[in-house]
């Protein structure tokens, strides 16, 4: 092994240029680029029927969906959300003049706590954005209660979840849309991508008008929509993962695996197990360092790795809630974020994707075990 090859927390995957070309062959003869074109289309279809959803809209990346998404269910006045998550679930609201109002995380998979929003809904409550971190599912029947109570749309953001299903449904059938991202350090990438997914076909209809200027027809637009289209090369390359996507998340599984029994039982070190009727996809393999009982912070675990030419990442530190555009909201404040504030100190995510070699893994595994 080249000890001097430096390992990132993720690698892109990539088809083989070779199968590519002819998709490119294609778009090169037809002329047609973007706009909803063949490649979008057949998209569209095929990943309806791989994630089991009845519509998406697929767009340019996920952050200008979910963007979309607020747009599309004309969300206003606060939004809660979890302040334990990548910066665009909570600026996915400041673009849309919506006030974040960040609820604190639960204990065992740090994803928005149901018990904790009642309290943090006033008059101006709208909407719940929760995120399924790392790919676990929220608890979204709960979740869902509060909604129903309170008549608030419930936006997920999916953007760790590809293909995930909780008692063999898929968590994207769950709240009023969900927002997924195909950024190419995501588990399923078109370059960068994103997609939103909706029930019925009068709000795909709209979405769909939102992402294209909010045309519906030549001369008729029926909406302030945006520029948010998917082009054909990004589709292509969505069609092309998509064969080998099954065989990826197997290979992500396994890591995860290795990883887990590696690293079980060190005093001090937390980890994320499996949990019970979940089929994951693996995006993420984050590692938690209790400083006092491991005997080393989690940062210098960050710089150890490092040394050793490991690139680890920690998400999510700092929180949403920590940064200056969003720290000076009375919900932002630490004392009422407890559980989000110790694990923003504790994560670490490991090096997770499908051609990770096994002796990186025992190298990773030998450098925390010391
Ligand atoms: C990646 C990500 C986004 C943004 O998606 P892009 O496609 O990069 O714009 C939003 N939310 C979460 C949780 C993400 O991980």
């Amino acid at each position: 092994m080249d000890t001097s090859k430096k390992t990132f927390v993720t690698q892109p995957l990539l088809p083989s240029l070779e199968e590519f070309i002819p998709y490119l062959e294609k778009i090169w003869k037809n002329k047609i680029l973007t706009n909803n074109g063949a490649f979008h289309q057949q998209l569209e279809a095929e990943l309806c029927k791989y994630l089991g959803v009845k519509h998406i809209s697929l767009f340019c990346n996920g952050t200008i969906a979910l963007i979309t998404a607020l747009q599309a269910l004309k969300i206003t006045g606060e939004v809660i959300t979890t302040p334990y998550s990548f910066v665009a679930s909570t600026h996915a609201l400041w673009w849309n003049n919506i006030k974040p109002v960040f609820v604190d995380i639960e204990p065992d998979y740090f994803t928005l706590d149901p018990t904790k929003i009642e309290a943090a809904i006033t008059p101006n409550t709208t909407a719940i954005l929760p995120v399924h971190v790392y790919g676990n599912p929220c608890k979204m029947v709960e979740i869902q209660k509060i909604a129903d109570t309170y008549g608030l749309k419930v936006i997920y953001d999916a953007c760790h979840t590809f293909g995930v299903k909780q008692n063999n449904i898929p968590v994207l059938n769950f709240g009023d849309l969900s927002v997924m991202s195909f950024h190419a350090t995501k588990v399923f990438n078109t370059f960068e991508g994103g997609a939103i997914v909706c029930h019925d076909a009068t709000m795909k209809q709209r979405i769909d008008n939102l992402k294209n200027f909010g045309f519906a027809g030549e001369t008729t637009v029926v909406a302030p929509g945006i520029n948010a289209k998917m082009n054909e090369v990004q589709a292509a390359m969505g069609l092309l993962q998509l064969k080998n996507i099954d065989a990826a998340i197997v290979k992500r599984k396994q890591i995860a695996e290795s990883y887990r029994s590696a690293l079980q039982g060190i005093q001090g070190l937390g980890l994320l197990e499996d949990m019970p009727a979940v089929k994951h996809c693996y995006s993420y393999f984050p590692v938690f360092i209790n400083h006092e009982k491991y005997g080393k912070s989690r940062d210098e675990v960050y710089e150890l790795l490092k040394q050793h030419n490991i690139y680890g990442r920690r998400y999510f530190y700092p929180l949403i809630s920590q940064f200056p555009t969003y720290r000076g909201l009375e919900s932002a404040k630490p004392e009422n974020l407890p559980i989000a504030e110790r694990i923003t100190e504790e994560v670490i995510c490991l090096p997770i994707y499908p051609e990770l070699e096994k002796d990186t893994i025992v190298k990773i595994c030998k450098i925390l075990m010391k």
